[in-house]
């Protein structure tokens, strides 16, 4: 009896040794939440790929749709099952074929079970001699068609179309990470890089409105949000008002401003991930982009966070960035205009260069401690 399947198969996944159960097991739970509103019969995990065993209320246009988002994913494909028989294998192959006819055509067999009595060249020959003989063009260099032929233990699953997967780790199998949101275009990307990697990512955004509840009707939500449709679950997005560290700083004056308020967050989000287990934080740095990412500015930014600051686009081209934007779905959210911390009261001229002694010395008289303490009593998670 024949039945229609997805299997989904992994490449990096497959080198993790004793600890791929694991790995799987992060890509089987993250599926099955994507699919959560599908119809199917099951998903297993067979020979180092898993199987989605449809039935006749499955929509697979849809359940294929939702496997482009998922991290760990090297490709996909829509199968037919059989018997691990040669003469249904032919029989399925010739039938599928018929939408090909006029292209060129190659087979393309793999064994995971060795003690077939064929060998997979052996397979394409024979296989590959039914089509010939019923009048498809044959290419074993340069098809255009590759049909697939997979035998496993007591199956054999017959591809025509290969999706290419998304690649990465399964979110989840690497750990949590804070993202520092902004309103651009950069930090939204570097939080769908650490997710590709298998982390789990979640926010903090520090908005220019006086309550938290008026960053809630604005698009920063949609923004964090957006990272969801590739992380399966709704990401943390923690928000605090600039105030309590703008109170402290207006009319300083001070060319350090930028790089005094990027501390600033990097200290809150520190707080953040003591109480909640984050074990880095991420932002959208980009090599001197602006003046805050200068390599000086970025050395006396880091020295405000014990923990490790990761920064995935740092050297990407902007160009780079915003073709991720686009392809991943935050651009037009991200231009859509919104008032950001930073252009409300930067500095006109910000210095490059700062030097880590004289921002501590600034720290030392705005009581940076307190100024913190206020922030985490004000923070919400929305
Ligand atoms: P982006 O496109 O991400 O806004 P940017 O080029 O505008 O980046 P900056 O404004 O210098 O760069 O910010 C650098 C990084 O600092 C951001 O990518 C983000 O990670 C963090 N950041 C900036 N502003 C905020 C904010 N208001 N709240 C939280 N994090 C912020
Ligand atoms: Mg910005």
């Amino acid at each position: 009896m024949t039945e229609k399947l997805i299997t989904i198969h992994y490449n990096e996944i497959a080198l993790k040794g004793a600890n791929r159960p694991e790995f799987e097991g992060h890509l089987v739970r993250n599926i099955k939440i994507a699919l959560r509103s599908e119809t199917y019969e099951k998903i297993g995990r067979k020979e180092a790929r898993l199987l989605v065993v449809l039935n006749e209320k499955s929509d697979e246009i849809s359940i294929l749709g939702k496997l482009k988002h998922i991290f760990g994913i090297h490709w996909f494909a829509l199968a037919i099952t059989c018997k691990p028989d040669m003469e249904e294998i032919k029989q399925i192959v010739s039938k599928g074929a018929e939408k090909y006819i006029g292209k060129t055509i190659k087979v393309d067999a793999k064994r995971s079970d060795k003690s077939f009595p064929l060998k997979s060249m052996e397979i394409n020959k024979d296989v590959g001699a039914v089509l010939y003989n019923s009048g498809f063009k044959i290419d074993v260099n340069n098809p255009q068609v590759m049909i697939r032929i997979e035998i496993m233990r007591n199956q054999a699953n017959i591809i025509f179309e290969r999706i290419g997967g998304l690649g990465g780790l399964p979110v989840g199998s690497a750990g949590k990470v804070l993202c520092l949101l902004s309103g651009g275009i950069d930090s939204p990307v570097a939080a769908w890089l650490m997710a590709k990697r298998g982390c789990i990512v979640d926010f903090i955004h520090v908005h220019p409105f006086a309550k938290n509840e008026q960053v809630k009707e604005s698009k920063m939500p949609k923004l964090s949000g957006a990272i969801s449709l590739y992380t399966q679950t709704e990401p943390k997005l923690f928000v605090l008002p600039h105030d309590s560290f703008y109170k402290k700083t207006f009319g300083l004056n001070t060319r350090s401003e930028l790089v005094l308020f990027r501390r600033f967050i990097l200290k809150v989000a520190n707080e953040l991930a003591k109480k909640h287990g984050y074990l880095g934080i991420v932002t959208g740095d980009n090599l001197a982009q602006v003046a805050s990412q200068t390599l000086e500015n970025m050395l006396t930014t880091n020295e405000a966070s014990e923990l490790p600051v990761y920064r995935p686009v740092l050297t990407y081209d902007k160009d780079e960035i915003i073709n991720l934007a686009r392809k991943i779905g935050t651009y037009e959210l991200s231009i859509q205009e919104y008032r950001d911390c930073c252009s409300l009261v930067a500095q006109k001229h910000p210095s490059t260069k700062t030097k880590l002694d004289e921002v501590k010395e600034i720290e030392t008289k705005i009581e940076i401690k307190k100024v913190i303490e206020e922030a985490m009593t004000e923070i919400q998670e929305i």
